[in-house]
């Protein structure tokens, strides 16, 4: 996708960029789509071009890289990247999860990281943006391989990291086994105990409501989504879901307990559909405790059916929520949706949708919920998982849930009110980049232009 500006300063920092790192497609996705929403702010005030704002902020303060060496259970050596982007400190230390997954590249960890800088500050938390991972793939690998690769990224990583400085915390592939592996080498090597990593087991440093975060945050944004635009609520609607790790898993729950009906979830080999709605309770079995296939689904719920090869979207239903992975959803599965009278598309995902296929649902009068405000859920709760770490306390299931819910509302107001004032009203992509955008600039500005 080419990115054309009106704007000559945003249009040159595009230009720069996309010379710059050519070879990284889904970054310069994220980034043109930013600009793209800035082109008001920067036109009515020219300091952000004095102060070099949008050309620092395009730029990550740091990438580190690095090999991640471990013995697998053949004792044979195997050799992967490991990454951290530790994007944008200006409103707080860098704060983003780890993706395990064999896509991992600089491309798809600076993109995760720059949206994640504007989440974060949608979150109101002060929180500044990163990301990191590996190309390792724990599918398949014993939990003696993990925790051994969990051990040699984390000796490299600990020395980059700090509660003050920069708290990872779980993405795809990263859940709590992998968060504890690397939580235990962390304590190991650097001899503290410290909130350093979020996404932590109960026993030892975990927030109630963080699994159910970002899943559950998706959900109160959608309500108040419908709520506000339309009128219309979640209760009696029919709803795809795709992907079926921790954000699909609990929005799922969520919109179970709002009175949707969700009909369909996936994975990386194919889709579930089951008119009856989905069984919750199989699917934590298959995938929280079994670690297995979406396809096992089918062979345990009568009724349901299993299809191989495709993705979700050409079931029928009200809403669809992409809850796998960055760019699920291209212009062909948009207008497939459209033409089966979808009305609602919320991202749980990061990126899970190509401009395209936003270009589609806006054009088509859908109600549509960006990633970098609808699923930020988590990284709040993992804010609200550091401030009980902090104080060395822990709160209530239903405090945490409550403040993610404020939170998640206070989200959608904010990247509504943007879109008014701004005269595009209803455009929560440009209104929540302008949202997050304003107090890390502002901040930045404050902090003069060496950082
Ligand atoms: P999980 O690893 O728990 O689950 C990921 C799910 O997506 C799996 O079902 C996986 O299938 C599927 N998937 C992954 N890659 C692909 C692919 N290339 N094609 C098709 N399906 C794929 O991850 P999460 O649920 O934590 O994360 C899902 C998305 O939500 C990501 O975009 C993540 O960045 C985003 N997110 C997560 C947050 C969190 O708190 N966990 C917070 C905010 C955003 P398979 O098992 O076959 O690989």
């Amino acid at each position: 996708m080419v990115f054309t500006f009106k704007n000559q300063y945003l249009q040159g920092v595009y230009d720069k960029t996309a010379k710059c790192y050519a070879n990284e497609p889904e970054f310069l996705q994220a980034v043109g789509e930013v600009l793209q929403s800035l082109e008001p702010v920067v036109a009515k005030d020219p300091s952000y071009e004095t102060n070099g704002v949008i050309d620092r902020i395009v730029e990550p303060e740091r990438m580190i890289s690095f090999r991640v060496s471990w013995v697998d259970d053949n004792g044979k050596v195997q050799v992967n990247h490991g990454y951290r982007c530790q994007f944008n400190s200006a409103i707080g230390p860098y704060k983003g999860g780890l993706r395990l997954h064999p896509s991992v590249c600089p491309s798809v960890i600076k993109f995760l990281g720059f949206e994640q800088t504007f989440k974060n500050s949608l979150t109101t938390l002060p929180m500044g943006g990163g990301k990191g991972g590996s190309d390792f793939d724990p599918k398949g690998k014993s939990d003696g391989e993990v925790m051994r690769f969990c051990q040699s990224f984390m000796t490299e990583l600990c020395k980059h990291i700090g509660a003050d400085t920069d708290v990872p915390a779980g993405d795809i592939g990263t859940g709590a086994r992998e968060i504890g592996y690397m939580f235990g080498q962390y304590k190991r090597l650097r001899n503290e105990f410290t909130g350093v990593l979020t996404g932590k087991a109960l026993s030892y440093g975990g927030s109630l409501a963080r699994t159910e975060a970002t899943g559950y945050g998706l959900l109160y944004f959608t309500e108040e989504m419908m709520n506000v635009m339309k009128n219309d609520t979640v209760k009696g609607k029919t709803i795809v879901v795709s992907g079926s790790g921790n954000v699909a898993i609990y929005a799922t729950e969520k919109a179970t307990q709002l009175g949707g009906k969700v009909v369909a979830l996936s994975d990386s080999n194919g889709y579930i559909y089951d008119p009856n709605g989905i069984n919750l309770d199989v699917v934590k079995d298959i995938k929280e405790v079994k670690r297995g296939r979406i396809k096992e689904y089918a062979e345990r719920v009568p009724g349901s059916v299993y299809t191989e090869g495709q993705r979700p979207w050409g079931v029928k239903c009200d809403i669809a929520l992409p809850c796998a992975t960055q760019n699920e959803i291209d212009e062909e599965s948009a207008k497939i949706l459209v033409a089966n009278g979808t009305k609602v598309v919320a991202e749980g995902a990061n990126m899970p949708s190509t401009p395209e296929a936003i270009a589609v649902f806006q054009k088509n009068g859908l109600l549509f919920g960006p990633a970098k405000a609808a699923n930020a859920g988590g990284v709040a709760t993992s804010g609200l998982e550091m401030s009980q770490n902090s104080e060395r306390l822990s709160w209530t299931f239903e405090e945490v849930d409550a403040k993610l819910k404020g939170i998640m509302i206070n989200i959608f107001h904010n990247a509504y009110d943007r879109s008014k004032e701004y005269g595009v009203e209803g455009d929560l992509v440009v209104g929540a980049n302008i949202a997050g955008f304003l107090k890390v600039a502002d901040a930045m500005k404050w902090q003069g232009v060496a950082y």
